[in-house]
């Protein structure tokens, strides 16, 4: 049979009634009453029904009632208008070709109404993928992604790819993987920092990239991965972190309102997605201390916000009417090495939170290299480590700042989802590292 699909089962119109057509795809259902058997077969757009009749097609029913479930077949046959069939049509079988069979018993139902336990799931991910809803959640994020790239060219951004294996770490701190590299060791890149950082000294001023993040943090939490993706942007001759917020919000509300657009996805899921207006609102850290110590959390001055006061502190702000509020003005110690110090013990950098998660992060950075050697030190890290970052600054660097936003905490904030893992194809967590 070539080729083994003219048409997706979404795609057949009322024109192709009563011409032959080509389907392919994975064998979900099969009923079979008797005289007649109703194959229900499912490609990427949806299922549509094969219908074969038992004294017509003798030998094509018996082939096609005893292929296993989720066995991959093509069938070339008549499309016939149909008023019961899904879609308005049915496929009557001429020919049919079992390109895979499946095993049995298969170690995931598809369309089981019982729910699997989601390690069950993740192991058989590729089964797991299978079900509609899972799909939605990934087309989605396919749609999304696109208004990504779109917004930041349009805003005269540069997409990059900079090297996940680095030779110190890019945030500092201890939450890296080691690894072997030759005779020496290395790490993989927790975040792009060091990389779009440095770009910023070669005037190609407003780069982006679609990130890996890899942290070796040791918690199991639901909004945790280890392996994670994030949209890491950085952008030159701002005149405050205010240019860089502008952008972001600007990035989060398109995205948002692409996500709007997905009616067919959104339907499957039986999510709605608002979405926000702009600005964000602001807040600045000290009053977001005063209003947890208000409502009793006893978090001090210069901590960061622990999960449980952002969860407080988002449902303050949900009562205020803000889903989406910017924290600034961080204490310049609760932020990392190279974020731009402001009077006192403040910083340039900000958060931003949507219902009481952080989404992103960034600031202003540090574009004065003997600055940033002292704050590197201050950090307990050492400058030797980063000499070649630092030569970066030496011979021209613009003021700059950027973000990191999380693509996967989007996700779960955008429909809803409890469990990070469902936002990313194969997560990478503390136990699993298959499939
Ligand atoms: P958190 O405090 O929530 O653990 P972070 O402040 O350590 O996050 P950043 O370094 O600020 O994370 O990273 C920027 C963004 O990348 C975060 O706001 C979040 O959206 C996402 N992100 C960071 N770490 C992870 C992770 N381990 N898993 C999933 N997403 C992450
Ligand atoms: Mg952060």
């Amino acid at each position: 049979m070539k080729p083994y699909r003219s048409h997706y089962s979404k795609d057949v119109t009322t024109e192709d009634h009563g011409k032959t057509i080509t389907v392919a795809g994975w064998v979900e259902d099969i009923r079979n009453i008797g005289s007649i058997a109703f194959i229900i077969l499912r490609d990427k757009k949806g299922t549509l029904q094969v219908t074969a009749l038992k004294k017509e097609c003798l030998e094509l029913f018996e082939k096609l009632i005893n292929i296993p479930r989720e066995s991959v077949i093509a069938v070339n046959g008549l499309c016939k208008k149909s008023d019961k069939a899904r879609n308005d049509y049915e496929v009557i079988p001429k020919e049919v070709e079992v390109l895979s069979i499946s095993e049995t018993p298969l170690p995931l139902g598809v369309v089981d109404k019982v729910e699997s336990e989601l390690d069950t799931r993740l192991d058989n991910r590729f089964i797991d993928l299978r079900k509609q809803d899972i799909q939605a959640i990934f087309k989605i994020r396919n749609k999304v992604i696109a208004a990504v790239h779109e917004y930041l060219r349009s805003e005269n951004f540069f997409e990059v790819h900079t090297p996940n294996i680095i030779a110190s770490s890019s945030e500092g701190g201890t939450e890296v993987f080691k690894l072997k590299y030759f005779e020496k060791s290395a790490f993989l890149a927790q975040s792009p920092q060091l990389y779009k950082q440095m770009l910023m000294a070669t005037g190609l001023d407003r780069v982006y990239e679609i990130a890996w993040y890899f942290r070796a943090e040791e918690h199991n939490t639901r909004r945790h991965l280890n392996e994670s993706t994030a949209v890491d942007l950085e952008m030159a001759f701002i005149n405050s972190e205010e240019d860089v917020m502008k952008i972001l919000e600007g990035l989060v509300y398109s995205m948002w309102k692409r996500a709007d657009e997905c009616n067919e996805e959104l339907d499957i899921l039986g999510k709605k997605v608002v979405v926000p207006t702009l600005p964000f609102k602001r807040v600045i850290y000290d009053d977001v201390i005063k209003k947890l110590n208000k409502k009793g959390s006893e978090i001090k001055w210069g901590e960061d916000l622990g999960s449980e006061e952002e969860k407080l502190l988002g449902d303050i702000m949900k009562k205020e009417g803000h889903d989406f509020y910017f924290i600034t003005k961080y204490p310049i110690e609760a932020k990392p090495f190279y974020t731009m110090p402001e009077k006192d013990k403040y910083s340039r950098g900000f958060d931003l939170e949507c219902k009481g998660v952080e989404i992103a992060s960034g600031s202003q950075r540090i574009h004065n290299v003997e600055l940033l050697k002292k704050r590197i030190n201050a950090c307990n890290l050492n400058s030797k480590d980063f000499e070649s970052y630092l030569k970066a600054f030496r011979y021209g660097m613009p003021p700059h700042g950027g973000f990191g936003f999380g693509i996967e905490r989007f996700l779960m904030e955008l429909l809803d989802i409890k469990n990070i893992r469902e936002c990313i194809l194969f997560p990478r967590d503390r136990t699993r590292l298959t499939p």
